[in-house]
C-alpha cells in the first residue's frame, strides 16, 4: 500500500499528532469489566452500528461459552484495496487492560468515519479468546490497584491451558499438540483474517512499558516511544522478560521463532522443555501470513527506577545471583507446601493445575537468574532499571503463585473438603504469603498506580502507530 504520503500532514489520520491526541483521549475506568460486561458493551456497539460492524462466533470455551469476533472497516469486496487487522484480547486471562483498549478500538472506528477510512484497514477484534480463565480473576477486575487484593484473586492458567503459547510446536525433544479449542478459535481466526497486523493484547505488571515485534520495523520505534512517553509511562530499560532478547531500540525487541528461546535455554544447562511446557505462540503461527505482529507490555503500576539506567552499587552478576538464590528458595518453600498437601487435595481446580504447573518454575527461574550471573557478560555494574526489574520479579513469582496455591488450597476449606492437616498448611502458608506481601509493599512504595485511561490510550495509540506504519508502506 502506497496510497499514503509518506509524511503525514498533522491533522490528517494516522499522523503522529494525530495518534498522540487520539492516545490522550482515551476513557477512564476505575476497573476492568466481567467477561458478561464486555460482551454486552460490544454487543450494544454492534447492535448500535447496524450493517457497519458485523460479528460471528468463531468458536467455544471449554466450558461452552460461545467467542465471537467482529469486524469493522471496507472490505476487498468493496472493490478497494484493504489492509486487515486483527486484534484479540484475553489470550492471557489474567491481563485485562485490552479488554477496554478493544472496546475503545471498535466504538472509535465505528464513531468516526475519518479513523476508520484513514487507516485503510478492515478491523477484526476478539474481545475476549479465553472467558473461562477471565471469569476467575473477575475479583480483581472489580477493584485493581491494590496489590494484594490483585495477587490474592490472580488467575493465570498453567503454560498448556494458556491461549497463548498452546499453538502447535515440534523441535529437538519438544513436541506439543494439546491444541485448547479456544486456541483453535483464534487459529480459524487468523486463517480466515490473514492479518497484516496482529496484536494480542498481552500487558505487563509493574515496571514500565515494553514491546514485541516480530520483525524489526525502525520507522515505527519513534512512535512507540513518544506515545507512553507523551502520557507519562517510563519505558522499561531494565531486566527484560526474555532474557535472551536484546532490544532492537530502547523497550522494543524483536521475538524470533521459539526455537531460539529452546536452544538459548539449553545453551545455559537448563531444561528447555519440562514437563507442562505449552507450545508456540499465535505471533509465530501468524508468520505464515507475512504478518506483522505488535505487543504493547503495560503495567499497572510504574516503578520509578523502570527508565533509569544510571549504574548502581552492585555488579548485575550479584543481582542476579542474589534475587536468583530468593525465588530459588521461595521456589522449594512453595514446593514444600504443595506436596505435603497432595495427598489430602480431593478438588480438581483450575488453580491447582496451574499451581502444578508453576510452583516449580519459581525455583527453576531463580536458577536460571543464578546460571546467567555467572556467564562473563554479566560482570558488569547494573542499572538502576535493572535492579528494580529483578527484585519485582522475586515479588511478581511469589505474590501470584503463593496466591494461586493459597487459592487453590483454600477452595478444599470452602467447599468442606479441608481435613485438619489441610487446614494447617493453609495457615502456615497464609503467613508466609502475608510477610512476601509485605516485603513487595516495601519495594512497593516507589511504585504508583497508573490510570487505566493511560493504559488503554498507550496501547491503543501503539495499535494506531502500527496500522498507520503499515498503511502508509514505510
Ligand atoms: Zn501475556
Amino acid at each position: 500500500m502506497h496510497h499514503s504520503a509518506a509524511v503525514r500532514r498533522s491533522t490528517e489520520v494516522g499522523s503522529p499528532e494525530d495518534i498522540l491526541r487520539r492516545a490522550a483521549s482515551a476513557p477512564d475506568h476505575s476497573n476492568f469489566p466481567t467477561v458478561d460486561e464486555l460482551v454486552a458493551g460490544f454487543d450494544a456497539l454492534e447492535a448500535a452500528h447496524p450493517g457497519l460492524i458485523t460479528s460471528q462466533r468463531i468458536g467455544t470455551s471449554r466450558l461452552g461459552e460461545p467467542i465471537r469476533m467482529y469486524s469493522i472497516g471496507a472490505d476487498a469486496t468493496d472493490g478497494i484495496s484493504t489492509l486487515s487487522h486483527l486484534v484479540v484480547g484475553g489470550v492471557h486471562p489474567n491481563e485485562p487492560i485490552g479488554a477496554w483498549t478493544a472496546t475503545h478500538l471498535l466504538q472509535q472506528l465505528a464513531e468516526d468515519a475519518g479513523l476508520r477510512e484513514g487507516l485503510g484497514a478492515r478491523w477484526h477484534i476478539i474481545p475476549c479468546i479465553d472467558p473461562d480463565g477471565a471469569r476467575l480473576n473477575e475479583a480483581w477486575f472489580k477493584r485493581p490497584g491494590e496489590r494484594s487484593h490483585y495477587a490474592r484473586n490472580f488467575y493465570r492458567p498453567a503454560p498448556d491451558e494458556q491461549v497463548e503459547w498452546t499453538f502447535p510446536f515440534a523441535y529437538k525433544r519438544a513436541y506439543f499438540d494439546r491444541v485448547l479449542p479456544e486456541t483453535q478459535a483464534l487459529m480459524r481466526a487468523i486463517d480466515s483474517t490473514r492479518p497484516d497486523l496482529y496484536v494480542a493484547l498481552h500487558n505487563g505488571e509493574m515496571g514500565g512499558v515494553y514491546y514485541y515485534l516480530t520483525r524489526e520495523e525502525p520507522g515505527l520505534y519513534e512512535m512507540l516511544h513518544r506515545i507512553p512517553a507523551h502520557l507519562g509511562v517510563p519505558l522499561d530499560k531494565g531486566e527484560p522478560e526474555s532474557a535472551h532478547l536484546e532490544p532492537v531500540a530502547p523497550a522494543i525487541f524483536v521475538t524470533g521463532p521459539l526455537e531460539e528461546v529452546y536452544d538459548w535455554l539449553e545453551s545455559l544447562g537448563v531444561d528447555p522443555f519440562p514437563p507442562g511446557s505449552g507450545g508456540d505462540a499465535s505471533s509465530s503461527y501468524a508468520r505464515r501470513y507475512g504478518t506483522l505482529s505488535l505487543i504493547a507490555e503495560l503495567p499497572y503500576w510504574k516503578h520509578r527506577d523502570a527508565d533509569d539506567t544510571s549504574p548502581v552499587d552492585e555488579s548485575y552478576a550479584s543481582l542476579l545471583a542474589r534475587t536468583g538464590a530468593v525465588l530459588r528458595d521461595a521456589g522449594h518453600q512453595l514446593a514444600e507446601v504443595l506436596e505435603q498437601a497432595s495427598p489430602e487435595l480431593t478438588l480438581d481446580t483450575p488453580m491447582l493445575r496451574a499451581s502444578r504447573a508453576f510452583v516449580p518454575m519459581v525455583a527453576a527461574t531463580g536458577l536460571t537468574n543464578i546460571a546467567r550471573g555467572e556467564q562473563p557478560e554479566t560482570a558488569r555494574p547494573a542499572t538502576a532499571a535493572e535492579r528494580a526489574g529483578c527484585l519485582e520479579t522475586v515479588h511478581m513469582y511469589r505474590l501470584r503463585y503463593g496466591g494461586m496455591l493459597l487459592r487453590a488450597l483454600s477452595a478444599e476449606c470452602a467447599a468442606g473438603t479441608a481435613t485438619h492437616t489441610l487446614r494447617r498448611l493453609v495457615d502456615e502458608l497464609e503467613m508466609l504469603y502475608s510477610e512476601w506481601l509485605a516485603d513487595a509493599a516495601v519495594d512497593d512504595a516507589d511504585a504508583e498506580v497508573i490510570p487505566v485511561s493511560t493504559l488503554v490510550g498507550v496501547q491503543y495509540g501503539a495499535i494506531l502507530a502500527a496500522a498507520a506504519h503499515l498503511a502508509a508502506g514505510v
